[in-house]
């Protein structure tokens, strides 16, 4: 506290990030980083665009990475006017919540879920009102039949994994016609079908994704939304009411070249998968119940043992996952796919407990 602050600042309660630890050998499985890497052709075009042009502002608009994204989604019809880009989706959600779900009524959102949204709700002020996952950690469409001023979800959901297959998604557009509905999909190309492929039905769906994932470029700081061009004209306001800049000439460039490399991309997803596979197998095999995940990470707790104790444990022996002090989850623990080597790390942390 300080008088200098704003009143606001006061009250803030700021999200916390995983975190980086600045040890090195660590097995970092605690922010779902992609363990397979950027495509070597994005590096390339980033080592190209570092030249005497840097002293030149970037192009506000990111019109190539908007038309490198249309055309990706070129099969659901999707234009580079109803693509917003930001830096990273936090910044695309911060736009969001503050142009498209600050209205009279609350906004809905599961009570376990991203913890940035009731970060944004504060920072914005916005009213919002948590919706209980199902017993099975499940979102239920029919939950989301009650007045509101807009709903957002991650799909897969996190931290728990769990994806809502996209006739339920449309049960909820449907229900809610005056209320914009944000699909958060920052996990879903590991094995979810992209709510992308509604936009052009629904003009109150706005989807946001992110790079930082599937893509393998947290550190490029690259997200986007993509909706009725109303509601980007909406996301364009804001942004250029806050920061007319927010990818720099480095990140359009490696973001253009990500989503040319689909064979990289596919590859990763799919070698992701795989290893999901295979760590779940493993942890049912000692025990633990894993819920059924679609994501680049599974969500886990043994009957006998407290999560924050494995967590501790697993540090111990060089592993880090996530472990959340929050009611309902207190028990689970959220660890990242990693590379076949940091799962077996993990794996043989768990078994010598
Ligand atoms: C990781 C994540 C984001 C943020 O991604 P950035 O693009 O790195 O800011 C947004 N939503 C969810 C649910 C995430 O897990």
């Amino acid at each position: 506290m300080s008088r200098y602050w704003s009143p606001l600042v006061s009250e803030l309660q700021p999200y916390v990030p995983g975190e980086q630890p600045k040890m090195a050998n660590l097995v970092k499985l605690n922010t779902n980083e992609n363990p397979f890497g950027p495509s070597p052709k994005v590096i390339e075009a980033i080592q190209k665009e570092l030249n005497d042009n840097l002293r030149l502002y970037p192009d506000p608009e990111g019109l190539a990475l908007k038309e490198a994204i249309a055309s990706y989604h070129v099969d659901f019809g999707i234009e580079a006017n109803q693509v917003f880009v930001g830096n990273g989706s936090d910044e695309v959600l911060a736009h969001i919540f503050q142009g498209l779900l600050k209205h009279d009524k609350p906004i809905l959102f599961p009570d376990i879920s991203y913890s940035f949204y009731p970060v944004y709700c504060g920072l914005y002020q916005i009213e919002s009102k948590v919706i209980p996952l199902t017993d099975s950690f499940e979102i239920n469409p029919e939950d989301y039949k009650r007045p509101n001023g807009g709903i957002i979800f991650p799909n897969p959901n996190a931290p728990t994994g769990r994806y809502l297959g996209l006739q339920h998604v449309e049960e909820i557009l449907q229900a809610n016609p005056d209320s914009v509905v944000v699909v958060d999909e920052a996990y879903v190309d590991f094995g979810g079908d992209t709510a992308i492929r509604l936009v052009s039905q629904y003009p109150n769906l706005l989807v946001c994704q992110t790079l930082s994932k599937a893509r393998s470029l947290a550190g490029l700081r690259v997200g986007f939304a993509v909706g009725n061009e109303e509601l980007i004209e909406a996301l364009n306001r804001v942004k250029d009411s806050f920061n007319s800049y927010p990818l720099d000439r480095l990140a359009l460039a490696g973001a253009v070249a990500a989503f040319e490399d689909k064979q990289w991309f596919e590859d990763s997803c799919n070698g992701v998968i795989r290893e999901r596979k295979r760590v779940t197998e493993e942890l049912e095999r000692l025990g633990f119940e894993v819920l059924p995940s679609k994501a680049n990470f599974v969500f886990a707790r043994h009957p006998d043992h407290e999560g924050s104790d494995v967590a501790a444990k697993l540090r111990e022996q060089g592993v880090i996952v996530r472990h959340f002090n929050k009611p309902r989850i207190s028990d689970f623990l959220r660890i990242t796919i990693g590379t076949s080597d940091q799962n077996n790390a993990l794996i043989k942390g768990l078994d010598s407990l």
